[in-house]
């Protein structure tokens, strides 16, 4: 259960300059992985080519030996929903819906049936401390509960791989270190996460760090 990248070089357009070029690196399952940089140095670029959003220029992204870069639309699609549990630095709550409706979306482009979806998602949400707010609309949690929250909505599938943006980029200490534990708990269980982030207090929990200005300048 390997998520590898090989010498993959991107940039977002012709002409424009390359963001990362033949990066190398295996992602170990069961690991926390920092992917460090500073700010603009293509942290959030990485994460997204990662998660299938974006197609790299060069090289490839493979799973268990099987290259990701060459999935068809479709195909990409259902491992991204099946495979990907997708954190951003802001939760991303729908403000208008109770919150466990936010957490079991992926679930429904993923093919699940939200009865059996709602049950998985409220264990979810209780595990990381926001049972009692599965029916409340997001508009009275705060920051911290909202990366919770995602975190949640991140693992509805079970997916093998968690990708979180600067997840703690907006929280204090506090919040920080329950978000940071809920993703050391999902890597302990087996999966492969990587976070983007340039919070050293981050960084220093990571099992391994790729800091990706180094990568590039050597
Ligand atoms: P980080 O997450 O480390 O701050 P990013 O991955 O967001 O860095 O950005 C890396 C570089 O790519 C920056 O120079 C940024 O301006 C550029 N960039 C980001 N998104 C786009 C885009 N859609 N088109 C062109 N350039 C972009
Ligand atoms: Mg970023």
């Amino acid at each position: 259960m390997t998520l590898r990248i090989d010498e993959l070089t991107f940039r977002y357009k012709t002409g424009l300059p390359e963001i990362f070029s033949h990066l190398s690196y295996e992602f170990p399952a069961g690991k926390l992985t920092a992917l460090t940089g500073p700010s603009g140095c293509g942290k959030s670029t990485l994460l997204y080519v990662l998660g299938l959003m974006l197609s790299p220029t060069a090289g490839r992204v493979s799973y268990n030996d099987k290259s990701l870069s060459e999935l068809d639309d479709c195909q990409r699609s259902a491992f991204r929903a099946r495979e990907i549990g997708f954190i951003f630095q802001d939760s991303e709550l729908d403000a208008f819906r109770p919150i466990l409706e936010s957490v079991i979306e992926p679930g429904l482009y993923a093919g699940l049936k939200a009865t059996k979806l709602r049950r998985i998602g409220l264990q979810l949400l209780t595990h990381v401390g926001l049972g009692d707010q599965a029916e409340q609309k997001p508009t009275h949690i705060s920051g911290g509960q909202g990366q919770r929250a995602a975190v949640a909505r991140a693992l509805i599938n079970d997916p093998a791989i968690i990708l979180a943006d600067e997840p703690t980029g907006n929280l204090d200490r506090d919040n920080a270190a329950i978000v940071l534990d809920l993703l050391q708990t999902a890597a302990s269980e087996g999966r492969t996460v990587v976070v983007a982030t340039h919070d050293p207090f981050v960084k220093d929990a990571c099992d391994c760090v790729i800091d990706i200005a180094e990568e590039r300048d050597g």
